[in-house]
């Protein structure tokens, strides 16, 4: 890995797809020296021991679990929104620990997953076409001309989006609210009327009993009372993502300072392209996105690119092949990359490859594609001897009704009741836990 940074104008000369275009240039050069002004979000060491937590899972030690939005929003910065994710996550985590017997890596797409790429640049609605939504980050969400302008000065709210998201989720982390005494607490606020709760409840009564059991033989341990809980993004905004890039005093490398973990989409990871010629120079553990086309040279080559040096946890690889080719084309990505020796952690996104249209137009995920894929991965890497890391689920505290299925049995005529998503559909709440419930079977397999 370099230690010098290119510039961004160095990057802004290299093929570069997805970025913002920004009315006033001017305007845009002070909000990024605002930007590279202002404190670090996160802090190098926290990135380090993301890394080596991400080597544990590469090493077959660990499992990881990445969730949250598809796209963040500066309206759902709120104790409510925030704590509702966190607790689904916690809940999902406690399973897939408790099942699995063995520790769970959290990870969330939080405190930054504000930028969004598109596949189309424009939208039309009764015959008006605008830009497309870029996300919080860059444009409004409101179907108006000025809404969809594309605003450098967002940049400075994503930056304050992800300090006020990232003080609450430090807070609950570290404050009581993840201690695993309070695992029922987690529940309290839902109706218990499935199974999947009756299924929950008898399991945190099974830890809980542990839990006594432990402390009445005298162990008491800060493990049991906060947990380490990571933020991850797309690092897609080139502009932001250079300008919140530091030297750590420590060991004079360059972090990406904007998250623990940045990842790559399926968009943007080109090997000529800017996003991994930057993403190169930093050290934080890094994802990248595979989708159903990926052959196993791309992959190999992305590898060469962003983990020289064939340190475990460094790389993620985030396949998203969808249910059908899951079992026919990531086999062959595994083989190639296995074959150079390196260690990468291979995590699972069971949403990106199965999202359709449904007949009254929202955009939405069957649960039993999202099942499929993630049975098909585990398969696959069973099949291979490799070690299935984790999965990355766009998931929300809420009870959503975005994606079909799931023991509620959501049906397409459904989706109108609660579609909140500002982009990709979401697992709700029992959906996310009854797919913890199916993971972790698989991992006690
Ligand atoms: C996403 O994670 O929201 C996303 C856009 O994913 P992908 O790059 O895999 O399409
Ligand atoms: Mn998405």
């Amino acid at each position: 890995m370099s230690q010098s940074l290119p510039s961004l104008e160095a990057l802004n000369a290299l093929p570069r797809v997805q970025q913002p275009s920004y009315p006033d240039p001017q305007v845009t050069a002070e909000v990024i020296n605002q930007l590279r002004r202002l404190p670090p979000l996160v802090f190098a060491g926290e990135c380090d021991d993301l890394r080596a937590h991400l080597g544990a899972v590469a090493n077959r030690e660990a499992f990881l679990l990445q969730g949250g939005d598809c796209a963040e929003t500066f309206a759902g910065v709120n104790a409510a929104n925030i704590k509702g994710k966190l607790r689904v996550l916690l809940s999902m985590a406690v399973v897939m620990t408790y099942a699995g017997q063995l520790p769970v890596v959290k990870v969330g797409r939080i405190a930054g997953q504000y930028a969004k790429p598109r596949s189309k640049d424009t939208e039309t609605r009764r015959g008006l076409t605008l830009p497309s939504y870029r996300g919080d980050a860059v444009n409004g969400f409101e179907f108006t001309a000025e809404a969809r302008e594309h605003d450098p000065k967002r940049l400075v709210g994503v930056y304050n989006a992800s300090a006020a998201t990232l003080n609450l989720v430090r807070a609950f982390a570290t404050g009581g609210f993840a201690d695993l005494r309070g695992i029922h607490a987690w529940n309290a606020d839902f109706v218990r009327n499935s199974n999947v709760e009756a299924r929950y409840e008898a399991l945190a009564s099974e830890i809980e009993r542990a839990l006594v059991f432990m402390m009445a033989c005298g162990v008491e341990d800060d493990q049991l009372s906060t947990v380490d809980f990571y933020a991850s993004h797309e690092a897609l905004l080139l502009d932001y993502e250079h300008a919140m890039t530091r030297v750590d005093s420590r060991s004079q490398l360059l972090y990406d300072c904007s998250g623990h973990l940045l990842w790559i989409g399926e968009r943007t990871r080109q090997i000529d392209g800017a996003h991994v010629e930057f993403l190169r120079h930093v050290r934080n553990p890094l994802g990248v996105k595979l989708g159903p086309t990926t052959t196993g040279e791309e992959a190999v080559a992305i590898a060469d690119a962003l983990d020289p040096d064939h340190e475990p946890g460094r790389l993620t690889f985030i396949t998203r092949m969808g249910s059908k080719a899951v079992r026919t084309n990531l086999p062959r990505v595994i083989e190639a990359v296995e074959a150079t020796g390196r260690k990468v952690v291979w995590s699972c996104d069971p949403m990106h490859g199965n999202t359709f249209e449904a007949d009254n137009g929202y955009k939405t995920r069957s649960f039993a594609d999202v099942c499929d894929e993630v049975n098909g991965f585990f398969d696959v890497h069973e099949e291979l001897g490799t070690w299935p890391g984790g999965v990355h689920i766009e998931l929300t505290g809420d009870d959503v009704t975005e994606c079909l299925g799931g023991i509620d049995k959501l049906a397409e005529a459904d989706l109108t009741n609660r579609y909140e998503t500002a982009c990709d559909p979401r697992l709700n709440r029992n959906q996310s836990l009854e797919l913890a419930f199916m993971v972790a079977e698989r991992l006690a397999d």
